[in-house]
């Protein structure tokens, strides 16, 4: 008699379009992989390949399972478009395809069957690997409030874009009334309000890629020279795949998806990028060190952008 595992329940959202039987099977898969059991995870494979919602969710799962094991970002050997890797490339597309706010289940519905089933094996390896201590500790630092890098990245770009606001409020509203007619001249529906949202969203992604090129953590990203990131800003297409690869924090998810859809198609996207150097600029401007030799770097920056009590 087969042996059984535990279920994973599945939730649904108002959306999914999950058939019944692919919900369970995921719920199967993932069971066994949480008892350390491949055989078992191996023989639901075929349903949950058979339905792309549940391939998708797969891999989604596993996508965020990595970057929280990983500060927030995706390791590179999960994100290489290379050809060769120990990772399949058909998980490697998919995982790509979610993270640049494609729809997973229809991304998955354009690949072949065999090629999702491949993906779905691989994610449940991945999945596989991961449980265990390691696992266990990153999930509960972030579960306790433990802060990623991106969440790190964004919350500077918020403190960055805040006091830029408050320094400049003639230039900070004539920029908002800048975006809101380059909205309106292009068509574009429900982006007016998008504004200084989407300028931190840009700002965080870039500091993010900035920081990982570093080789920043969450405890030293105060060292970090913010300035490097204006030669970055002037090639729109870097702008586009950093804004577009940025693994985005559950709860800026809504945001990051409206900006990485601009990111995608619409010419309106590069005023977020040339706002976003202005802020830039005004800060390594503003800074008192400011002169030949100096490399501005967030801790320059930090005594002015945390209120202080103490100030007389
Ligand atoms: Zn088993
Ligand atoms: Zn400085």
């Amino acid at each position: 008699m087969h042996h059984r595992h535990e279920q994973i329940p599945i939730a649904l959202g108002p959306s999914d379009r999950m058939s019944v039987h692919g919900q369970q099977q995921l719920g199967v898969v993932l069971g066994a992989v949480g008892a350390g059991c491949t055989g078992c995870a191996e023989s639901a494979l075929d349903a949950v390949a058979a339905d792309p919602a549940a391939v998708g969710r797969l891999v989604e799962i596993t996508r965020r399972t990595a970057a929280l094991l990983h500060d927030g970002g995706l390791p590179d050997h999960m994100t290489s478009r290379a050809t060769v890797g120990e990772l399949s490339g058909e998980f490697r597309f998919l995982v790509c395809a979610i993270t640049e706010a494609a729809d997973p289940a229809a991304t998955a519905a354009q690949m072949a069957v065999a090629q999702r089933r491949t993906a779905a094996r691989t994610a449940a390896l991945v999945l596989a690997e991961y449980n265990g201590d390691a696992y266990a500790n990153a999930r509960d630092s972030v579960l306790s409030g433990g802060q990623t890098l991106s969440e790190a990245c964004l919350a500077h770009a918020e403190q960055m874009t805040t006091w830029w606001q408050r320094k400049n409020s003639r230039q900070a509203a004539a920029a908002r009334a800048g975006w809101q007619q380059a909205c309106e001249a292009e068509g574009l529906q429900g982006h007016e309000l998008l504004g200084e949202r989407g300028t931190v969203f840009v700002l965080g992604a870039v500091l993010h890629r900035l920081a990982r090129e570093a080789g920043t953590t969450t405890d030293t990203i105060h060292t970090l020279p913010y300035t490097r990131i204006l030669p970055l800003l002037r090639d729109p297409r870097t702008v586009v795949r950093t804004v577009r690869e940025f693994v985005t924090p559950p709860a800026l998810e809504i945001t990051g998806m409206s900006v990485k859809r601009l990111a995608c198609d619409s010419p309106t996207f590069a005023v977020l990028g040339l706002w976003t150097e202005i802020i830039c600029r005004a800060h390594a401007e503003d800074c008192t060190r400011h002169g030949p030799g100096h490399e501005c770097t967030l801790a320059d920056r930090a005594a002015l952008l945390t209120p202080r009590t103490d100030a007389a």
